[in-house]
């Protein structure tokens, strides 16, 4: 079963949601679960929730995909600011759990300077910290493009982070943007990398995709989305990854610079791709 999403405004509730992402058929999404860029959460609606739930269940979805907010980094120089950033995602993890079964991903962290053994070492106490056993939902860490001190870059600092946790509740959102510019090469040879990403953490940790093509070369470590087809990953990329065996049944998350008309167009292009 191909889950292709997108990115969807949480402002009208996640009832509200689950609509929106039927009317362009979506069966997974992806949504902040707070202001992305402060710190301000949404009050708690659990009516709204169980909705949801339901509603999810109604339309046969895949695991949804949200989005920790981009400020919060884990690993950042001040100490006081690092047990913030921990406190926001101990309330997300609690927030998620209205939303049973689903993934909550995040960025790793950017260590400013500290290095990355120390930014590692921020991230798994924070995790260690917020991760009981038998929460249900799973902490995916997004592969990120290696921009500035960005941790994530590279397939063993993930390892590093999910060795050091220890929990099983923990995995990996591959992010085909990301993985591209930090210099995996999955246009030339998809089957590589993921070899490659089963050598170092195992496919089993595997859990979602963010489909994104980049507006620039393999190995620039910038990190600027483009619409499927129309940057360096093409559109034959993306008919590989939907089709590969380890993938196609992943929840596959859009985050292009698009409208919803647009997502509509691309999620069926991602259909259109299929064998
Ligand atoms: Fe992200
Ligand atoms: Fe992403
Ligand atoms: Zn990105």
């Amino acid at each position: 079963m191909l889950y292709a999403g997108c990115h969807l405004s949480n402002s009208a509730g996640n009832l509200a949601m689950v609509e929106t992402a039927v009317s362009i058929g979506a069966n997974t999404f992806a949504f902040f679960t707070r202001n992305p860029r402060g710190s301000q959460a949404k009050k708690e609606d659990p009516v709204d929730s169980a909705k949801a739930v339901q509603a999810l269940k109604d339309h046969h979805f895949g695991p949804l995909v949200a989005h920790g907010a981009y400020t919060m980094n884990l690993c950042t120089a001040e100490e006081s600011a690092r047990e913030f950033a921990a406190s926001v995602l101990c309330d997300d993890l609690r927030r998620m759990a209205a939303l049973p079964g689903n993934y909550y991903n995040f960025h790793p962290g950017s260590h400013v300077g500290q290095g990355t053994e120390a930014g590692i070492e921020h991230i798994v106490k924070a995790l260690k910290k917020a991760l009981e056993p038998g929460y249900p939902v799973t902490v995916l860490l997004e592969t990120m493009a290696g921009k500035g001190s960005e941790i994530g870059g590279r397939f063993e600092e993930l390892k590093a982070i999910i060795d050091g946790v220890g929990s099983p509740d923990i995995g990996v959102c591959l992010d085909s943007c990301h993985v591209h510019d930090g210099g995996y090469d999955i246009v030339n040879d998809l089957d590589g990398v993921l070899a490659e990403f089963d050598r170092v953490i195992g496919l089993d940790k595997l859990k979602a995709l963010h489909l994104n093509d980049s507006k620039n070369p393999f190995g620039s470590h910038k990190d600027r989305h483009e619409l499927l087809g129309q940057g360096n990953l093409g559109q034959n990329t993306f008919k590989n990854i939907v089709n590969h065996p380890v993938l196609k049944n992943l929840p596959m998350i859009l985050e292009t610079p698009n409208d919803l008309p647009g997502y509509a167009r691309e999620i069926q292009f991602l259909r259109d791709l299929q064998n």
